[in-house]
């Protein structure tokens, strides 16, 4: 996967992250990278546009694909996360029903490491769900409800 669409989806966390009112230290911290680079992204400088474009395209196919793209691109769970929490494009709700029989097979499966197990029953953290589903999929009991419930898309 060729890496100047990495750049083009840090350079999309940026902007998103300075909308956020963060600083130019404090974006490069948060995404890794050199000041300067955050400056150049910042000014519009050293990315092509189709970088930009090819980036906002991924950010725009379903959640999964977008995972598991963006984890193929950067080959490193950690900033694949970051990248998910800062580029989504919708919030979700995630809902365990009382069916859970907690066998933590969505605990391994989720690769935002948004659920753990409370006893028996599987809670899901609602802020870091980037809505991939691939919980819901290998769940045995079908007991997650993942809904949407912000629809305004960024790109
Ligand atoms: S949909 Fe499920 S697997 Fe995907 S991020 Fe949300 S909790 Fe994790
Ligand atoms: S995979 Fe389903 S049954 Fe197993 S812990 Fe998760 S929600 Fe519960």
């Amino acid at each position: 996967m060729p890496s100047h669409i990495a750049s083009g989806l840090k350079y999309l966390a940026t902007i998103e992250l300075k909308k956020d009112g963060l600083s130019q230290k404090e974006i490069a911290e948060e995404l890794s990278i050199d000041r300067s680079t955050v400056s150049h992204y910042l000014h519009g400088r050293n990315l092509s546009w189709n970088s930009i474009d090819f980036a906002k395209t991924i950010t725009q196919l379903s959640p999964k694909d977008f995972l598991l793209l963006t984890q193929r691109l950067f080959k490193n769970i950690d900033e694949t996360r970051k990248i998910m929490s800062i580029c989504k494009n919708k919030d979700y709700l995630a809902e365990v029903s009382d069916s859970c029989i907690g066998c933590g097979l969505c605990v391994d499966s989720c690769l935002m490491k948004a659920i753990n197990l409370n006893g028996l029953k599987a809670e899901i953290d609602s802020i870091k769900c980037c809505g991939c589903l691939i919980c819901k999929d290998d769940c045995p009991t079908d007991s997650i409800k993942i809904l949407e419930v912000n629809n305004d898309c960024k790109y």
